[in-house]
Formats: C-alpha cells, structure tokens, sequence
C-alpha cells in the first residue's frame, strides 16, 4: 500500500493526481455548490488535511454525507494548492472508502469540547483530541531526542531490571511483585510465604535503575537506562504517578560539577531539539495552554542555569514573605511550592539546587567534608519543581559502610554494590529526569496524569 501522511499532505511543495492518504473524521460540513469539506486527521500532525468530496461521487449519499467525528476512511484524490486560509494544500476527493462508522450518538469526542479530566475517562481515545495527540508527538520527540543526546556523548544504552530486591531511594514506596499461582494457593487455605516463594527473596517493581546503573558504568564507563519506574506513591499531586518513565544517566570518572554540566547540556539538547521538530505542536501548546511559554523555553536554551546551596535556598525561603503550605527549616525536605517559588520568582527560570542536608537524601549519595550534606543536585523548573534529581555517588568504601549501617542496610543484601568499591573504585555520579515531568514542563501542561498515555495513579488503573 502506499499512501501519504496527513503531514506530508499539508506541506507537499508540488501538487499531484493520485495522492492516497488515510485518517478520521474529524468534521464534515456540506456545501450548497454540491460538494463536502472533510477535515481529515491521520495523528501525523496537529493540523487537518482539507478533503472536498465532490457529490458526484458514487457514495456521495448513501455514505460521504453520513460522514461524522470518527469514522475512518481512505481518499484518493488530487493535491491542490488550496485558496483557504491556514492551509497550503487540499485533497480534492476522486474516491473516498469508508472503513469504520462511529455512531455519533455514543462517539465521546463530539465537537464539544471535554476538560482534561473527563477525557481521562476515555484514555484509549484521548489522543484523538488536539491536545493529547500534541503532547504525544511531543513525547515521543523528547524520548528520541534523549537517545540521541546521549548517543552523541558516548554514553551506551543498558536495560537495567524491572523486578528487584534493591529499594534504592529507601523510602519504602514499592510495589511488591507476587504470583497469581501463590494468591490462589492463599484462597485455598494452602501454606503461603508471599516474599519468598517464587524468588528466594523479596522482589519489588523498581523504583530506580540506579544502583544496577552503577555497576554497569564502573565497567563500560557512561551509561545510561531509560524504562518504567514504579512508586507505591500516597500522594495525589499533580506531579506523581505510581508508574512513570525514568532517565539514568550513570558515568564513572564524573564529579558533582561534571554531573551538573551533563544534565544542563543535557536539558537544553533535548528542549532545542523538541523547539525544532515539533513547531507546529510548540505554537499551538504557547498558545492554548501556557501563554509565553515558547519565549521561555528559548532562554531557558541560552542562558546559563543559576546554581545555589541547599543552605542558601532555606535561608532564601525562610526570609521571604510568601504564605507556604508547609513550613521550612533547614533539615526538612522543599515540596513542591517551595521549588516553585524559587525557580519562578526567586531565579525566573531553571535552577540547580546542591548540597543537600545527609539526613534527607539516600545513603548512595557522597558524603561531604561537612559531614552534614551530601554531594546531590537537583534541578528545579518553573511550574514543575523538581525536574531531575542526581548526585556524585560515595566511592569511599569506608565511608559507604558506615552510612548503610547507620541506615540499617543489611550489608548482606549490597554487597555486589559494595563490591565496586572494594575493586577499582572511582569517583562517579549520575542522575534520574522523570520524562513526564520534562513533557510536563515544556508543553505546560497541569497534570501529569495528562502526559502519559495510560496513567496510573492511587485508585486509578483502569485498563
Ligand atoms: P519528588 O520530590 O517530586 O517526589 P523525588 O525526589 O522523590 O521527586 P527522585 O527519587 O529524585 O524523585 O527521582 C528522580 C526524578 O524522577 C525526579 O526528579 C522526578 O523528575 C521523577 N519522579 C520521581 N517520582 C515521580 C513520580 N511519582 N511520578 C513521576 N515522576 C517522578
Ligand atoms: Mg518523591
Ligand atoms: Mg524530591
Ligand atoms: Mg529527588
């Protein structure tokens, strides 16, 4: 079969007979001078492709009149150059096949107009929509875009496991993965050790790549894992899902100073990029969602990032006068108001918070001449918050015994992660970007929940 996208329609340089091109209905309205306008949408682009249905088509009456939002089709026709506003070419109809009829009276996505959050209910359709097809395209931009950054920089791809025993942030949020076989054998009153039947430990869903990341970057040197994390999240935020999609780059031989330029050079790769081949979505989000939101992206792209203490951001906070929701002092850990207020009215854009406190950061993170903070960066964005969470990681064997054990962490369980400090240690450092967050974030949408095809959230896993 050879057809044409509805892209490729819209910006043909040279018109032409016998152009095929396949897609839904988006509209259709007729014509008194005997003939129908269809706008067509094939997901290839946010803009329809205008079809003229003559009514000398066989099936003018029985079916292109019958026409409505949904139904899928095939045109064949000529490419014309189109005297209509907003468009270059249109489709002038030699043959139109309708595949698939959508009953207009049960097709959710009529011409009305449905808020974010109804359109959650029909998640297998939602893309269909202006808006969610453009936040996919940009999605799918950002995730190529993220490979090729790190293509570039040398930096190979590794699958690092869904299934492990490792809780490497030790915040207990994961989810415990078990068997069907042994649930039924629970039913029937059989004898049942649910973390330890199948595997001869317990096994968790990852809530991070990083600590199989590290042993992969301390032989191959810079790596990267990109994949399904999952957290048992409580919360019910805007930002946070229970299954969400992680980049971890992971480099040996890379301080705290080198981790930060990589994940600046790293963010504005991947923003210029998506500024580049997704103009027409980037207009449309600038426009419909986060008014001024293509001018800021551009500086974010040309300006240095702020860097700032973790000390300096408390004390920043504590003398303002905002009103926060929760208290802050140092110790305690910013929530997402406070990563706001500094990155949109502190800074006015993208800053690096470092040097956190030891006490609120995992145990992997190196340990600072201070002894009180650790060697971590986050970067923080307007209207998101925390972006990418990182640090140097601790090489010192010593030093990272001590902190596992003031940490309870049974030795017995890391120690093929010890290990690597027991063998040619080096210093290394790495980070995690959340890709929602990063979708979130560009195309300026609220909710998280709106940035991933099949979100899951406490209370929500519907298909
Ligand atoms: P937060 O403070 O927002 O809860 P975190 O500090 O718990 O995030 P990290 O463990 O540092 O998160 O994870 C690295 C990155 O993964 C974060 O910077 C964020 O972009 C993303 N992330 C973390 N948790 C979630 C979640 N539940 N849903 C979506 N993205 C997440
Ligand atoms: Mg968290
Ligand atoms: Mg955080
Ligand atoms: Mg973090």
């Amino acid at each position: 079969a050879d057809w044409i996208s509805v892209k490729e329609a819209r910006q043909a340089e040279s018109v032409a007979t016998d152009r095929e091109v396949r897609g839904w209905v988006r509209t259709r309205r007729d014509s008194k001078g005997g003939f129908s306008f269809i706008e067509l949408n094939d997901g290839s682009s946010l803009g329809n492709l205008q079809v003229i249905a003559p009514a000398e088509l066989a099936n003018y009456e029985n079916e292109i009149q019958k026409l409505t939002a949904g139904c899928s089709v095939i045109v064949r026709g000529e490419l014309k150059e189109s005297p209509a506003k907003g468009q270059a070419t249109e489709l002038h109809a030699d043959e139109i096949r309708v595949l698939g009829w959508a009953d207009s009276e049960t097709y959710p996505l009529q011409k009305k107009r449905h808020s974010f959050e109804k359109l959650r209910e029909w998640a297998h359709l939602r893309t269909r929509t202006n808006t969610l097809g453009a936040v996919m395209r940009v999605r799918d931009q950002i995730s190529q875009s993220i490979h090729g950054f790190f293509r570039e920089n040398r930096f190979l791809y590794v699958h690092t496991p869904i299934i492990t025993a490792s809780d490497c942030e030790g915040a207990g949020e994961m989810f415990r993965v078990t068997t069907l076989d042994l649930d039924r054998l629970a039913a029937s009153g059989g004898p049942v050790n649910y973390s330890h039947d199948f595997f001869d430990k317990p096994t968790y869903l990852t809530v991070s790549g990083q600590l199989e990341g590290e042993t992969y970057a301390t032989s191959l040197g810079r790596i990267y894992t990109f994949g399904p994390t999952f957290r048992a999240e409580n919360s019910n935020t805007s930002r946070h899902l229970a299954e969400f999609w992680m980049v971890e780059p992971e480099a040996a031989f890379f301080d705290l100073a080198d981790n930060m330029d990589l994940a600046e050079r790293f963010l504005k790769y991947v923003f210029s990029e998506t500024l580049n081949h997704c103009q027409e979505d980037m207009e449309f989000f600038d426009k419909m969602i986060e008014k001024g939101k293509l001018e800021q992206v551009k500086a974010v792209i040309e300006k240095p990032f702020e860097h700032m203490t973790y000390t300096d951001a408390i004390k920043i906070l504590e003398s303002c006068n905002e009103k926060f929701e929760y208290e802050i002092q140092w110790g305690s850990d910013l929530q997402a108001e406070h990563e706001r207020y500094l990155t949109e009215k502190h800074v006015g854009g993208p800053l690096i918070l470092t040097d956190y406190p030891s006490s609120i950061k995992p145990f992997y993170m190196r340990l600072s001449d201070d002894e009180k903070t650790v060697a971590a960066m986050d970067v923080l964005v307007p209207g998101v918050g925390e972006i990418i969470g990182g640090s140097q990681r601790e090489e010192r064997l010593e030093v990272l015994q001590k902190r596992m054990a003031a940490q309870s962490l049974p030795e017995e369980d890391y120690w093929w992660y010890v290990d690597l400090r027991r063998y040619g240690t080096v210093p290394h450092a790495g980070f995690g970007l959340g890709l929602e967050r990063a979708v979130q974030y560009i195309t300026g949408m609220n909710n998280i929940r709106d940035v991933i095809p099949f979100p899951r959230t406490p209370g929500h896993a519907e298909f």
